[in-house]
């Protein structure tokens, strides 16, 4: 069985749920950790929500809406990222994660949604957690579109739920957009190689009915190796 390191944040339940029920275990993890031995013990890598990326670490000054992410996440997250990503390890990244994915390979991110996209929909329905937000196109022959194809008839067109107010905006070495929102936020990046995928939603919200079980099972099946 696969065993996967997830970062904490403050709504860990849900991501355990949906780790453990797509057939691995968890590493317990801490950010005063050290990234390389995190890496080393684990076989793939799940980033979780949580706040704001400090802006500096891409190069910007902070929006009035940035609000941090509790203390030593950025960094022990960057390092994990730039680690796993040496080691060809899987890494599953979700909404904070997928920007944190972004900032760590050179990226950069849209500091709040609605005063910086013209026509934004909102992309910040807190409840409940599994509420469908809008949906997102997804690209045909991404790893994202293939899984879901299992779940959805038109993978292409997939409701989400919706929990952020920043996104993706430059990529990342070797990142490509997969999915966007119809008011052109990037909902989704891959990269080629190991398992690489980054979403902008919450799909651990949904074990219970199991819309997004086939991106869990793909990822635990990539950390089989
Ligand atoms: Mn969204």
């Amino acid at each position: 069985m696969p065993t996967i390191a997830i970062t904490p944040c403050r709504q860990m339940s849900d991501y355990l749920e949906s780790i453990k029920r797509a057939g691995a275990s968890v590493l317990d993890v801490s950010v005063d950790d050290d990234p390389a031995t995190v890496v080393a013990r684990m076989d793939g890598l799940v980033l979780t929500g949580g706040g704001d990326i400090a802006p500096a670490l891409y190069g910007a000054v902070p929006h009035a809406t940035y609000a941090a992410a509790e203390a030593g996440r950025d960094a022990f997250e960057i390092a994990l990222v730039r680690a796993a990503t040496e080691a060809g390890k899987p890494i599953f990244a979700i909404c904070r994660g997928l920007q944190v994915l972004n900032v760590a390979l050179g990226g950069d991110l849209v500091q709040d949604i609605p005063t910086e996209v013209n026509g934004a929909l909102n992309h910040d329905l807190r409840e409940p957690r599994f509420a469908i937000a809008h949906e997102v196109w997804a690209s045909k022959g991404s790893r994202l579109s293939a899984l879901m194809l299992e779940k959805l008839e038109d993978a292409e067109n997939c409701p989400v739920n919706s929990r952020h107010h920043q996104a993706v905006h430059h990529l990342g070495e070797g990142l490509e957009v997969v999915a966007t929102a119809p008011d052109g936020v990037i909902e989704a990046v891959e990269r080629a190689g190991p398992f690489c995928l980054g979403v902008q939603w919450h799909p651990e919200n949904f074990w219970r009915t199991g819309e997004f079980r086939p991106l869990f099972e793909g990822f635990v099946d990539a950390c089989r190796g």
